[in-house]
C-alpha cells in the first residue's frame, strides 16, 4: 500500500498501476475511489470493503477539506488521526491513500469553483449550512480529477450529499459511477460517524433518540389517516423528549429529487423514495442521521 501526498505523485503511480495491470491482461484496470474526511470508523470501513470486492485499484483519499465548514464550524477541531486511518486502509486492502495538504489541494484561492443552485441545496443541511455543498462539490470535482474513478462510495447516513453528487455528475457529464452504500450504526442503533467523539457519556446516551424517532416513524407511518405533518410532528416530539437535544431540522422529502414529500402523494414526481431527514445538535455537536422509506412503506399516507 502506498501514503501519497501530492498530486503530481498520485497521478503517476495511479497511472503506473493501470499500465502493469494492463500489461498483465487485467482489462480494463477498475478504480474504486472512497473520498473521507479520515478518523476512520466502521461506516468507513463498509465502503472500502464494497469498493475493494467491485474493483482492481481502490483509492481512499484523506483530506479534511477547509471549503465546506462555516466560519464557526468545527474545522479546527475536527478529530484526525492519519497513522491510524493509513493502519484501517492497510488492513482493508486498500492500494493508494491520498492524504494532501490543505495548500497541495489549494495553492491559492481558487476562481472557478463548482456551486450547487436551486431545490437540491435550499433545504436539510444546504440550507443550515450555506455554501458546506458548494464545497463538497467542489472537492470531490477535484479529487475525481486526480484519481479519475470509475466509481465512488458515498454513505447514505450523508443522504443528501449523495444526491448532490449524483446530480453534479449527471449535469457536468462527470463519467464516475456514485455507489451509494447503507448506514452503519452502532449496536445501539447510533450511526457511525467522526464527530461522536465530541460527545460526553450524557449527550452520547441521549443522541440515541435520533434512532428511536426514525424507528417509530415507520411504526407511525402506517397508522391509518397518517399526514406528513403529523409524522413530522411526531418525530419532532420524540426528539423534544430527551432534554440536550436541540433539533436543527426535521425534514420530509422526495429521494433523490429532495422535493416537498407531498409531491410524492400527488405523483407529481419521478421519485418514488420518502426521504426522513433530522439534524440534531447535542451541546456543540451537531448529529445527521435519516431514513428511506419504500412507496410500499409511504403509500398508506393521507394527503392532508
Ligand atoms: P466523512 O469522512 O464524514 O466525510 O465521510 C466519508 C464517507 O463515509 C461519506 O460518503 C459518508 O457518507 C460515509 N459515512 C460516514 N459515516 C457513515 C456511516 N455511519 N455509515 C456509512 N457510511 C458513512
Amino acid at each position: 500500500m502506498n501514503v501519497v501526498k501530492t498530486i503530481g505523485e498520485m497521478r503517476e503511480q495511479l497511472r503506473r498501476r493501470i499500465r502493469e495491470g494492463s500489461a498483465a491482461g487485467e482489462h480494463p484496470v477498475s478504480v474504486g475511489f472512497v473520498p473521507t474526511m479520515g478518523y476512520l470508523h466502521e461506516g468507513h470501513a463498509s465502503l472500502l470493503r464494497r469498493a475493494r470486492a467491485e474493483n482492481d485499484v481502490v483509492v481512499l483519499s484523506v483530506f479534511v477539506n477547509p471549503t465546506q465548514f462555516g466560519p464557526n464550524e468545527d474545522f479546527d477541531r475536527y478529530p484526525r488521526d492519519e497513522a491510524r486511518d493509513v493502519q484501517i486502509a492497510r488492513e482493508h486492502g486498500v492500494d493508494f491513500v491520498f492524504m494532501p495538504t490543505v495548500a497541495e489541494m489549494y495553492p491559492e484561492k481558487p476562481t472557478v469553483q463548482v456551486t450547487v443552485s436551486g431545490g437540491l441545496t435550499d433545504k436539510l443541511c444546504g440550507k443550515s449550512r450555506p455554501g458546506h455543498f458548494d464545497g463538497v462539490a467542489t472537492v470531490v470535482t477535484k479529487l475525481f480529477q486526480i484519481v479519475k474513478p470509475h466509481r465512488a462510495y458515498f454513505g447514505m447516513k450523508d443522504a443528501q450529499q449523495v444526491a448532490v453528487i449524483r446530480k453534479m455528475c449527471a449535469d457536468l457529464n462527470i463519467d464516475v459511477e456514485i455507489v451509494p452504500c447503507p448506514t452503519v450504526r452502532e449496536p445501539d442503533g447510533l450511526a457511525l460517524s467522526s464527530r461522536n467523539v465530541y460527545l460526553s457519556p450524557e449527550e452520547r446516551r441521549q443522541a440515541l433518540v435520533l434512532y428511536r424517532a426514525l424507528e417509530k416513524a415507520g411504526d407511525w407511518l402506517r397508522l391509518p389517516g397518517m399526514t406528513l405533518e403529523e409524522l413530522r410532528e411526531r418525530v419532532a416530539a420524540e426528539i423534544r423528549t430527551a432534554p440536550l437535544a436541540v433539533i436543527d431540522y426535521v425534514e420530509l422529502v422526495t429521494f433523490p429529487s429532495l422535493l416537498p414529500a407531498d409531491r410524492l402523494i400527488t405523483g407529481d414526481t419521478g421519485d418514488t423514495e420518502l426521504l426522513l431527514a433530522l439534524a440534531v445538535k447535542f451541546g456543540a455537536t451537531r448529529l445527521i442521521d435519516n431514513r428511506l422509506f419504500s412507496k410500499e412503506e409511504w403509500q398508506t399516507l393521507k394527503q392532508e
